[in-house]
């Protein structure tokens, strides 16, 4: 099992992702994790991606990209990954894109927790109040919101192009999010099978991120 995680901070990405990774027995990569990790170790990649950490701002694409292929490379042998908080933008899901494409990694879904701003800044600010992330506080989380807003909720659209966007209602129960998506993976395995391939298509011998406007039926009521 191939997952990528989207979602906005504080709609639970974390407590899905360990939840997920466990359930299918897969690695789990966090690149806010490893980032994080390098922070505390003073790397040099920790001292450069500390400032951007603390304003809330992604940390720059060219210093997450080795990061993470070195990561998927490894896991992918091992029966799977799920990438957590990574792609984070459009350039990030087309570098995502490529490397699926060049290791004839097929990925099985993007999975989306859909939360409001609303309850997000809920939900932030309570957590600030008990944990102590550097980058919990109003301000920053107001702009970790933005940042999200602006660079990553468009891939949602970018993955649901291409077929692989698996929208989850993130208010609800954490078991029921687990659920939701654990039912919609079971669903999209057995149509992928029936088309006698995995969600993710083999596309002219390969296996890769299909490009837009896959050849299955729209699911969101028809093209006219
Ligand atoms: P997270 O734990 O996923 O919320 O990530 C925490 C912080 O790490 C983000 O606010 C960014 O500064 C940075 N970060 C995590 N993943 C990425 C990524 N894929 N691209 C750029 N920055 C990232």
């Amino acid at each position: 099992m191939r997952l990528l995680l989207l979602a906005p901070p504080g709609a639970g990405k974390g407590t899905q992702a360990k939840r997920l990774s466990q359930y299918y027995g897969i690695e789990h990569i966090s690149t806010g994790d490893m980032l994080r990790r390098e922070v505390a170790e003073g790397t040099p990649l920790g001292l450069e991606a500390k400032k951007y950490l603390d304003r809330g701002d992604l940390v720059p694409d060219e210093l997450i990209r080795e990061m993470v292929s070195e990561r998927v490379t490894e896991a992918d042998p091992k029966g799977g990954f799920l990438l957590d908080g990574y792609p984070r933008n459009l350039a990030q899901a087309e570098e995502a894109s490529a490397l699926a494409r060049d290791q004839g990694i097929t990925i099985n879904g993007a999975v989306y927790l859909d939360v409001s701003s609303e309850e997000l800044l809920r939900r932030l600010m309570a957590r600030a109040g008990t944990e102590s992330r550097s980058d919990d506080n109003e301000e920053t989380i107001r702009h970790r919101i933005e940042v999200f807003e602006n660079q990553t909720r468009p891939l949602a659209d970018y993955f649901r192009e291409r077929g692989l966007l698996i929208s989850v209602d993130g208010e609800q129960p954490v078991e029921k999010v687990t659920h939701d998506i654990i039912d919609s993976l079971a669903a999209r395995s057995e149509a992928g099978s029936e088309a006698g391939g995995e969600v993710g298509g083999e596309v002219g011998g390969e296996v890769a991120i299909p490009s837009p406007a896959p050849d299955r039926p729209p699911t969101d009521g028809g093209s006219h």
